[in-house]
């Protein structure tokens, strides 16, 4: 099982971490990698760690390591889970050289996870761990390659969260062959080969959402009730979630390029129609002088259309030059607890 870190990265961690994960123990139980982003959860990380160990104590059928991503928090949140890595020989924490993002921190700590089955899921209890033994069940039962965590209700978002939400998903699923589905966060199961999929897809702007499902496999779904955050405030503001989202859109669908060609080819017509009749009216009444108000909405009007379609155009255009540029999706200041044996 080949790991890869940075994408075209051959340092020695990478070689370090090159381990079947199986090698390096002697048990023939299934190894489950828990992965887990946290960006600045200082309040949260004991509590995340007592309310983890209870549900995987009850799950002795499986050997576990979780892998806890810090990306570049700037509070304690760090030093807390090198602690808890230090207690727990299971714990392995991926340090990053900054704050990269969610995305990046997820595909870290895919990259880094080494069980037969990994699951992700937020660090700030959301995502109940107890779902981690459904997840587990679901995927005996149904011989799945990914196991879904559904929302059943998102009573704890505010009201204007959820139908951003909902039209998101809307307007997401409409332009976009990649259909994501609702609900569903990036809590889910995956199998090995789905990670190795995903870690070998060569993009370097990484929206999760659209790529686990642009991966595919066979799919199921559990449904969960989602819990409000144990502790501090959501990391997403709202614009945060309008670039998120602006995102996810422009890397998985091309129809905002292409509608201007349709925008513009109905303008194109009506302009024709409206030309036609201008000339028979004058023909029939002689010339007028038309109303100035009009001219100036149509002006005005297309001017804004054109500015939108360079909008996107812009959009598109800068993330071809991102991913031009071959940037890694993360650096690895280091990888603690790495070598250790379970
Ligand atoms: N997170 C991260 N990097 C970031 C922002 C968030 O690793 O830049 C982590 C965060 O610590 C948490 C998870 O991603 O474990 C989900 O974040 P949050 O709860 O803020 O998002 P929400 O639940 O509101 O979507
Ligand atoms: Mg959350």
């Amino acid at each position: 099982m080949v790991v890869k870190i940075n994408r075209s990265d051959d340092s020695p961690e990478t070689k370090a971490i090159d381990v079947s994960y199986r090698a390096t123990t002697n048990d023939t139980k299934p190894t489950v990698s828990i992965v887990c982003p946290f960006y600045n959860e200082s309040g949260i990380v004991h509590a995340f760690y007592a309310a983890l160990r209870d549900k995987l104590d009850q799950l002795p059928d499986y050997l576990f390591e979780i892998v806890c991503v810090d990306d570049g928090s700037s509070d304690q949140t760090l030093d807390e889970l090198l602690e808890l890595s230090a207690q727990d020989r299971r714990i392995r924490v991926v340090e990053l050289s900054r704050n990269f993002g969610k995305e990046a921190a997820l595909s870290a700590g895919l990259d880094v996870a080494r069980g037969d089955f990994v699951i992700t899921i937020d660090a700030d209890l959301q995502d109940p761990p107890e779902l981690i033994r459904q997840l587990l069940e679901a995927r005996n039962e149904s011989d799945a390659d990914v196991v879904l965590a559904q929302r059943i209700d998102r009573r704890h978002d505010s009201r204007a969260k959820r139908a951003t939400a909902s039209a998101y998903y809307s307007v997401h699923n409409w332009l976009s062959p990649v259909k994501i589905p609702r609900n569903v966060g990036d809590c889910r199961l995956m199998t090995r080969q789905v990670v190795e999929a995903l870690s070998g897809l060569p993009e370097t702007q990484r929206f999760m959402k659209g790529l686990f499902a642009w991966v595919g496999f066979r799919t199921v779904a559990i449904e969960y009730q989602r819990e409000p955050r144990f502790s501090g405030r959501s990391k997403f503001s709202w614009r945060r979630l309008w670039n998120f989202g602006i995102e996810g859109i422009t890397s998985f669908s091309t129809l905002p390029l292409r509608i201007w060609m349709y925008i513009g080819m109905t303008g194109a017509f009506v302009t024709l129609c409206y030309a036609v009749y201008f000339v028979f009216r004058t023909l029939m009444h002689g010339v007028d002088v038309p109303g100035y108000a009009s001219l100036l909405v149509s002006i005005l009007f297309f001017g804004s259309l054109q500015l939108i379609g360079l909008g996107v155009l812009g959009e598109y255009v800068g993330r071809i030059y991102t991913e031009s540029k071959r940037r890694p999706t993360y650096l690895v200041r280091k990888i603690h607890g790495l070598e250790r044996k379970s």
